[in-house]
């Protein structure tokens, strides 16, 4: 199979088209075969649930080419039953898992070259996603709907090198504690838009969102959970509005099972930050960013790893997940399935 002709390593985090990708409608009360098809475009009634009433959720992966040329993706199991978690709480049909795998894994195969080659930096970001396609006018969930995964190559998130950010503490909230937090709902990221628009004319590169019902404890931000390190040990806050960030948690057994480090998932109170060495987001786009300042209200708690380079604990997790990732490796029983 012959690749592209993109400069890979120049790519950024956008979306391009690729030549495939799938959809299966839910009509009837059933989910039909599904199919690769090539239009990008959707067509749907102006009433439709998603742009009325924001039915939709989503999940997004990456899919890697390994030294020897395969092209692997990371736990796509994860996200099909967090897909599957989001949809019951939306009201929407379950799109089965299994079938979840097997449209990511023809997705990816049939845009195999799209998937940017082994060394570029760059990887094939998946996307898919699911909403309420039939009118609904008086509120309630849509009778019919798809799910659909496309695919776009995306360069790498740190083009020149891994550097610590400056995050501020939000004044806005991400999540309600009895709502949709937990979740991927694209209603979550709608209302988050106005907070980092703001947050960036501030020049803040990110909102640490805090617990909505104290604001005394640490949530996570818009898009990634945040790891925290003191010592040997790895600590996450735990709370039921947190999204349940697949890396986060391949990152604790990482820390555990690879790194001999002790892992907690905890309430992590706001007053307690200043007391880790190294502060961190994970999500799948950039594994983990480094934190080097949060910004509260105009006082600046300044991170002990600095401002010039990531910790030395939070890069050996990041190095270590990546090697798996990437199989150098070995990964746990799972968590690598090989498309092609
Ligand atoms: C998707 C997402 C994350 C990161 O999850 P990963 O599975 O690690 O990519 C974290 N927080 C929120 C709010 C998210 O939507």
């Amino acid at each position: 199979m012959e690749k592209k002709n993109i400069d890979w390593a120049n790519l950024s985090f956008g979306y391009m088209p690729t030549d495939y990708r799938y959809v299966s409608k839910f009509k009837d009360g059933k989910w039909d075969d599904g199919e690769l098809i090539t239009d990008p475009n959707v067509v749907m009634s102006e009433c439709a649930g998603v742009l009325q009433y924001s039915q939709s959720c989503f999940e997004g992966l990456k899919a890697y080419t390994t030294e020897k040329g395969q092209i692997v993706i990371f736990r796509p199991d994860l996200n099909a039953s967090r897909m599957a978690d989001s949809a019951a709480r939306l009201e929407m049909p379950v799109f089965p898992e299994e079938k979840f795998i097997d449209a990511v894994v023809r997705t990816v195969r049939a845009n195999a070259a799209w998937v940017p080659p082994f060394g570029t930096g760059a990887t094939f970001y998946i996307r898919p996603y699911m909403f309420g396609w039939s009118p609904v006018i008086g509120v309630k969930p849509a009778d019919e709907y798809q799910f659909r995964v496309f695919g776009t190559p995306v360069g790498p998130y740190f083009k020149d090198g891994v550097k610590p950010i400056v995050v501020r503490i939000s004044d806005y909230d991400r999540a309600a504690p009895h709502g949709t937090g937990h979740v991927k709902a694209g209603l979550n990221y709608a209302m988050s838009l106005h907070a980092i628009v703001e947050a960036h004319d501030q020049g803040f590169a990110e909102n640490i969102y805090l617990d909505p019902a104290t604001r005394t404890k640490i949530e996570e931000t818009g898009g990634a959970n945040i790891l925290f390190v003191k010592g040997n040990k790895l600590v996450t806050p735990k709370s039921p509005s947190i999204l349940p960030s697949i890396t986060r948690r391949s990152l604790l057994y990482v820390a555990e099972h690879y790194l001999g480090m002790e892992v907690e998932e905890r309430e992590v109170l706001f007053s307690e930050v200043g007391d880790f060495e190294e502060i961190g987001l994970c999500g799948t786009a950039a594994v983990i960013a480094p934190i080097g300042k949060i910004n509260d209200h105009g006082r600046e708690i300044c991170v002990p790893s600095g401002m010039e380079e990531m910790g030395p604990k939070l890069k050996k997790l990041r190095d270590t997940l990546t090697d798996i990732q990437a199989c150098n490796i070995e990964a746990p029983e799972g968590w690598i399935r090989v498309i092609e």
